[in-house]
């Protein structure tokens, strides 16, 4: 048996002007052929395929690394960037010569400027590679847009089942099982799915105690069940200006069945009917969010900034809450947040630490939504925030967010940064010797994730309603590309309006 393995991971925000670049996903670590498995052999998704692998009752006689690309979210792929990568896997592809199976680590809501669903290009373009009797396995985030050129080209599609999403070593684990059972068993799997015209903010989308959880768990149940290889929802990433954009459920099978078509009507009945709960979100506006924190006793207060949130591909530049705390008279234990800004990194770094910094932050990278602030404090500390993500999003992921600057100004500590990066983890803030802990009021640039890695040592949490890239303010977001009608963009009734939602089971290669 030789099985193939390689990952390209992004959540892209498309409404981001920023595009990620060859050297993002350089800065996040490229490998090709067997560096996967001497760099990510115990990293997320990637760790869990290859650990299952080698614990198959027949391991592989031999495992081929194609290449891993993975950066944190932000704007879409340049064109470039995009072509090149795929040409790397086409030439690893080359290399590997005779396959028995493929898997990929996938994220599925990943464009490229020129291209709105680079997943499933990158899954076409290796079904043309291994002909259509290879089976072809892939793992998805919980927020991907699944389309049908993903559907076609794979044998099976595994999604995170989590979020906030704890589980991105499991979905590896269960990608490989069904990878082995497919081989050993020669199945021939058979997905059914159904697109649904509806999209909905990211705070509330939380599998274990929000509106979707029974939804979740269902899956749960489902995969336990005898012929069920995967069964998924993808809530599908917003902020993410393409066709095809909605929710999907979707159920590979071992054979067709019409039970199985009952299944995914009433998934997706479930799912459509929670639509309202999920965008009733309480979310307050910067003054408010941060009055509302201080009238707290206790500390520390998380506040979610959704709209500028690193994790949903924001710039993570937004000025909005920081204006706020800076205008505060009084903090008491003070108030910690961190902005992407380069240029306010170099002139940190010019005046050194101890010295004074006195220049604008922020507000660059996403004019349109927040402009710069004045800054005028110290600079506690220069260092490069490099650390390790686990929790939220991966398990054992390298982070790698460049030079970074410590500044502080009154009351209000601001971690500088040059890259974005999980805005969820107080491991950001540890890794350049903050403790949020310790702090009265503390940022994250993240609208629901952050409550998986917060939770456990706040006094409080709340959400705030800024203008950003990841706005929940449809109205105010220019979708262009996107099929319609599309709830809430459009009022409708009931899913079968939407006349573009394709629904039903797969044929392979069309
Ligand atoms: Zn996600």
């Amino acid at each position: 048996m030789r099985i193939a393995v390689g990952q390209m991971w992004q959540e892209s925000n498309t409404f981001n002007r920023n595009p990620t670049r060859w050297e993002d996903f350089a800065n996040w670590g490229i490998a090709v052929g067997p560096e996967i498995f001497e760099r990510y052999s115990e990293t997320g998704e990637l760790g869990g395929v290859l650990s299952t692998l080698r614990q198959w009752p027949e391991p592989p006689s031999e495992l081929i690394g194609l290449a891993r690309f993975a950066c944190w979210p932000w704007g879409s792929v340049e064109a470039e960037t995009a072509a090149r990568i795929l040409k790397t896997f086409d030439e690893q592809l080359t290399i590997a010569g005779p396959l028995d199976g493929v898997s990929l680590n996938l994220h599925g809501a990943m464009a490229a400027e020129n291209d709105p669903d680079l997943s499933g290009t990158l899954l076409e373009l290796v079904r043309k590679r291994v002909g259509p009797n290879v089976p072809i396995v892939a793992s998805f985030d919980l927020h991907a847009n699944i389309t049908h050129k993903m559907l076609s080209n794979a044998d099976l599609l595994c999604g995170y089942h989590t979020s906030p999403h704890l589980d991105s070593w499991q979905t590896g684990e269960r990608a490989a099982r069904g990878l082995w059972k497919i081989l050993k068993y020669g199945i021939r799997p058979q997905t059914i799915w159904r697109k649904l015209p509806m999209l909905t903010a990211a705070e509330y989308h939380n599998t274990f105690t929000g509106p979707p959880a029974p939804i979740y768990e269902r899956l749960k149940q489902l995969e336990a069940e005898e012929g069920v290889l995967s069964a998924n929802v993808a809530m599908v990433m917003p902020w993410y200006d393409a066709p095809q954009l909605g929710w999907s459920v979707i159920l590979t099978t071992n054979r067709r069945e019409s039970r199985w078509e009952h299944v995914v009507d009433q998934l997706s009945s479930n799912c459509w009917s929670i639509r309202h709960d999920l965008e009733a979100v309480e979310r307050f506006p910067p003054a408010e969010v941060v009055k509302r924190a201080l009238s707290f006793s206790r500390h520390p207060i998380v506040i979610g900034d959704g709209a500028d949130a690193t994790n949903s591909g924001c710039p993570g530049d937004s000025t909005s809450l920081l204006r706020e705390l800076l205008a505060a008279p009084k903090i008491p234990h003070g108030a910690l947040t961190f902005m992407v800004d380069p240029i306010a990194v170099a002139e940190a770094y010019r005046v050194g630490e101890g010295g004074l910094f006195d220049a604008d932050v922020g507000g660059r990278l996403a004019p349109e939504y927040s402009s710069p602030v004045r800054v005028r404090g110290t600079v506690d500390r220069l260092q490069n925030v490099e650390w390790t993500l686990t929790g939220h999003i991966s398990k054992n992921m390298p982070v790698n967010m460049g030079h970074g600057a410590v500044v502080r100004s009154n009351d209000v500590t601001i971690l500088l940064v040059e890259r974005g990066g999980p805005g969820s983890s107080p491991r950001l803030y540890e890794s350049v010797g903050l403790d949020p802990r310790k702090f009265g009021i503390v940022i994250a640039k993240s609208p629901q994730g952050f409550r998986a890695d917060y939770d456990s040592f706040v006094a409080g949490s709340l959400l705030a309603d800024c203008p950003g890239c990841a706005s929940p303010h449809w109205e105010d977001m220019r979708f262009d590309h996107v099929n319609r009608p599309l709830w809430p963009l459009t009022s409708i009734a009931t899913p079968s309006e939407a006349t573009w939602c394709e629904s039903g089971w797969i044929e392979r290669g069309d």
